[in-house]
């Protein structure tokens, strides 16, 4: 049986740093960072992770703002709001929480926002900057999870690699990242051939789908490294019961919110896999890490304290 890869730990530990930097700046320069993040509409997720974010940004003494604009809001209205927060030379970090409601562009709307303050990494400048294998601004997901990687001494450089899922926000920026580590990556999607067979060459499998336990034992190699990135709602009892079986935590889990929040990945997999990163637990908490170091990183780069 492998070990579980848990990811809180190494953010706290992140955020901890971080919070110290923002308490030294704020006594050397008498100013700290400051994040805004604008939701539009009101679906019940986004509004989560955003209040999560700025209460994040509270305990490490970053300052914080978000912007609630409605579900009609045109894509004029939130460029002129974005391009007031690019002006502002109060704010370092600006992000346009996704997904956005449909009669919105994302392409657009990420590139209305500078390229220095966008701290989710998604603006084209930043993801080019990727592949010139050049500083900037990374996507906060691949970021976490090399840095996870990174810190349990697992070697990538010569590693093969297979992730599946190619968003923008994780797959894409994460198998160029890995590559200039020097792994040897395989990116799969819903069209890839034989899924199961190229998976379980993985010396590391990286699954970011949203999928719920789709990721069985047969994907596998023995030994292997698992990062599951998903996050699925699941209210099914009867799914629950079998993917975990009596399990009482997740029991409570379920009655106390209707819903239980599973990864990509099956749990089954931990028998085989060397490690295997826990849902919730694994991944989640180092985005969360990395778009406050970004944060930073954008406040240092402004006040030219690099
Ligand atoms: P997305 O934009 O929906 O992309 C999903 C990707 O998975 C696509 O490339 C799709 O292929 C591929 N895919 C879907 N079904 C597949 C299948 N049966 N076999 C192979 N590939 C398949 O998703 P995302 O934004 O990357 O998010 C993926 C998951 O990660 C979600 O559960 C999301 O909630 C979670 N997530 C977690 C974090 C975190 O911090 N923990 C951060 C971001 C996302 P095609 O391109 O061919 O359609």
């Amino acid at each position: 049986m492998g070990e579980w890869l848990e990811g809180r730990t190494l953010a706290e530990k992140i955020k901890e740093e971080i919070g110290k930097e923002v308490a030294y700046y704020r006594e050397k320069i008498k100013k700290v960072p400051k994040l805004v993040g604008i939701l539009v509409g009101d679906d019940p997720a986004s509004k989560i992770y955003l209040s999560t974010k700025a209460k994040n940004c509270e305990r490490l003494g970053i300052s914080s703002e978000i912007f609630y604009l409605p579900e009609n809001t045109s894509f004029n209205e939130l460029a002129k709001k974005i391009n007031k927060l690019n002006k502002d030379d109060e704010v370092d970090g600006i992000l346009v929480q996704l997904p956005l409601p449909s009669h919105l562009d994302t392409f657009e709307v990420i590139c209305a926002i500078s390229p220095e303050k966008d701290v989710d990494g998604f603006h084209p400048h930043n993801l080019g900057k990727i592949l010139h294998n050049e500083e900037g601004l990374r996507a906060c997901t691949p970021l976490g999870i090399i840095e996870l990687l990174k810190s349990n001494n697992i070697p990538l450089e010569g590693t093969r690699v297979v992730v599946i899922g190619r968003s923008l926000i994780v797959g894409k920026p994460l198998a160029a990242m890995l590559t200039n580590e020097n792994a040897t990556v395989t990116i799969c999607h819903s069209k890839t051939r034989n899924l199961s067979e190229v998976a379980s060459e993985a010396d590391i499998l990286i699954v970011a789908i949203g999928k719920p336990a789709f990721v069985t034992s047969n994907f596998v190699k023995e030994g292997a490294v698992v990062v599951d990135v998903g996050v699925n709602r699941v209210s099914d009892r009867n799914k629950i019961k079998e993917l975990f079986g009596d399990n009482k935590e997740k029991e409570e889990q379920f009655e106390k919110k209707g819903y239980i929040i599973i990864g990509d990945v099956h749990p089954e997999v931990i028998n085989k896999a060397s490690y295997l990163t826990p849902v919730p637990g694994g991944v989640g908490p180092l985005t969360v890490a990395m778009l406050l170091k970004n944060t930073l990183k954008a406040f240092k780069k402004r006040n030219n304290l690099e």
